[in-house]
Formats: C-alpha cells, sequence, structure tokens
C-alpha cells in the first residue's frame, strides 16, 4: 500500500483518504494483521490485483496454519506486536533481514517477517534486526511521508523513517545454533508454515495448526520460570546455554524477548520433539519433569499428541 501510494507520487495518509478509503482507519491498526474488506475491495477495483492476491498478502494467509481465526484485538502467539499508540508503534513489531531487503531491485518487506519465531533469515542465516542500528527507532516505513509539508518525493521505503539511515546497509551477525540439528529443525518448521503442511522431521500430525498449539505449550512452559517448570528449564540450561536469560527476568513473555533470546527458546522447543516421541519421553524421565511443568489453560484437544505423553510418561 506505501508502494502504490508513493509510486502515484503522493503521501500515504493523503493518498488513502483521498482515493478511496476516506472514513476507514488504515495506520492506526494492525493492517498487516486485519484488513477490513471494504479496503480490500477498493485496493482491488482501484488496482486490478483480485482479491484473494491482496488477501494472501496479509498476515491472515497464516489462518488455518499459526491460528484458527485473526483476531482483530489482542494478542495472537506467533504475530509479533506493534505496540499502536494511535499512528505510533511503541514495539519493535517488525523485523527485517538487510540482505534480504537489500536483494530486490523493488524494496518489499516480507509478511513472514511479523512472525514471532522467525528471527533468523532462512536464506542468509542472519539474525533479523528489528529496529535501526542508527537510531534505535523501530521500523514503520510508512511513517516516512509523516510531517513532510512541502510536495512530497518519494524515497526508498528501506530509509529509517527517523534517522534517514539505509536499512539495507546493517550489519548482520551469523545465527548461533546450540545443537547440530538446530538449523534443519528451523528451517523445517518454516517449510511448515510456508507450506501449510507438516514435514516428515514433526511426524506428528500434518496439520501444522496440531503441531504447533503443542510448540506454544513448550515454549510457554520453557520461558515462564515459575515452580512447576523449573525442572524443565535446568535441564534444558546444559544443552541451551542461551536460555539462561530466563533465570535473571522471569516476568517477561516470549513475544516480549529479544530475537536472540526467542531464537533460543525455539531451538530448544523443537529439539524436544525431534525424534517425536522418543526424546521427550527420555528427556523428561531422566530429568524429573513433571507433567506440571506444561500444564497451562491453553491446552485443550488440539495438543492431545502432547498432552498423551505428559499424562503416561511424565511425572504426575
Ligand atoms: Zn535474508
Ligand atoms: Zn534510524
Amino acid at each position: 500500500m506505501v508502494r502504490l501510494a508513493h509510486g502515484n507520487y503522493e503521501k500515504v495518509h493523503s493518498f488513502y483518504r483521498q482515493e478511496f478509503c476516506e472514513d476507514v482507519n488504515i495506520w492506526n491498526r494492525d493492517i498487516d494483521k486485519y484488513c477490513p474488506d471494504n479496503i480490500i475491495e477498493n485496493l482491488s477495483v482501484h488496482t486490478g490485483v483480485s482479491k484473494s492476491v491482496i488477501k494472501n498478502s496479509t498476515l491472515s494467509s497464516y489462518e488455518g496454519i499459526l491460528f484458527d481465526h485473526t483476531k482483530r484485538l489482542g494478542r495472537d502467539f506467533w504475530i509479533s506486536r506493534l505496540g499502536i499508540y494511535h499512528r505510533v508503534r511503541t514495539r519493535y513489531g517488525l523485523a527485517i533481514c538487510p540482505l534480504c531487503l537489500a536483494d530486490s531491485p523493488d524494496v518489499y518487506y516480507r509478511k513472514l517477517w511479523r512472525l514471532t519465531p522467525y528471527m533468523v533469515c532462512s536464506i542468509h542465516w542472519n539474525y533479523l534486526l528489528d529496529h535501526c542500528p542508527n537510531c534505535g527507532a523501530p521500523i514503520a516505513f510508512y511513517r516516512r511521508s509523516i510531517g513532510v509539508k512541502s510536495r512530497f518525493k518519494p524515497s526508498k521505503i528501506s530509509l529509517c523513517f527517523s534517522c534517514d539511515f539505509d536499512l539495507c546497509r546493517s550489519k548482520t551477525q551469523s545465527a548461533n545454533w546450540e545443537q547440530p540439528s538446530g538449523k534443519k529443525n528451523y528451517y523445517n518448521f518454516f517449510q511448515m508454515i510456508e507450506n501449510g503442511e507438516s514435514s516428515d522431521l514433526f511426524s506428528i500430525s500434518s496439520f501444522p495448526l496440531l503441531v504447533l498449539s503443542g510448540i506454544r505449550i513448550l515454549i510457554k512452559a520453557i520461558t515462564s520460570n515459575n515452580k512447576y517448570s523449573k525442572t524443565l528449564l535446568h535441564a534444558l540450561i546444559p544443552l541451551f546455554p542461551g536460555l539462561n536469560f530466563i533465570l535473571q527476568d522471569a516476568t517477561k513473555q516470549f513475544s516480549d524477548f529479544s530475537i536472540i533470546e526467542r531464537h533460543c527458546c525455539l531451538e530448544a522447543a523443537l529439539w524436544l520433539i525431534e525424534d517425536w516421541p522418543l526424546r521427550f519421553r527420555q528427556f523428561c524421565q531422566q530429568n524429573k519433569v513433571m507433567s506440571s511443568a506444561f500444564i497451562r489453560e491453553d491446552i485443550n484437544d488440539v495438543s492431545f499428541w502432547l498432552v498423551k505423553q505428559l499424562r503416561y510418561f511424565c511425572f504426575p
């Protein structure tokens, strides 16, 4: 939508206000997550692009894979929060791979970059970046034309809205993997999300929604650091030293962690379900991890594959 406005030599807000969405709030909502039908309809009419293609460019394309429906309000575990305050973003809800951003002549932001578990580029294998390295501002490319009083001249949307630093030039850091299978598991995890079906590695179910509901429970158990789940965390730390940070601050949730912290949590959760259920069963029994470490209000029928193991093979 930003590129469309700039292609018409217009400021983003003026363009959409004048052209077709006069009475619809676009920029004070998470438009990636929930794009109202009338905006999709209008975009389709004005651009000739089909409604299904437009809808597929939003996060609602992950319905049935990451979640059963997109919430208009509230939190989704797998989607980074933007911290919307009017037109301002207070959180680092959009991350980028600077190398991917620089890769295409027509710079664009990938929808995968809004997902909380996508912390490493699966093409370049570096950590993503969730803020401008020059000034620390969140990445909010749509804000470049805010406050411009003179006639607007379109500029690259890879420039930081706050300091004009070209995010394509950001330094990158190669991802660290604590276990030899980490990179392969991560790759398969995102293949599952992108293809909408589970790979051989996750022999749990061919439905990503089912697999992901259990992985979410594992991540919550690893990161909660309460008296019930401590055994699990302490048993994992020798294998994943990067998890040490959870011991220092137990108040934060997965979406509040830094890119590197989240990456380590996901790697540990995927390692636990490798060779399902043998590794998990052995690990819990050897380390006396109790089923209460995992019991959460969101355990339900969807995660039956995990519940079954907890019921029969973990300490009560
Ligand atoms: Zn990349
Ligand atoms: Zn900046």
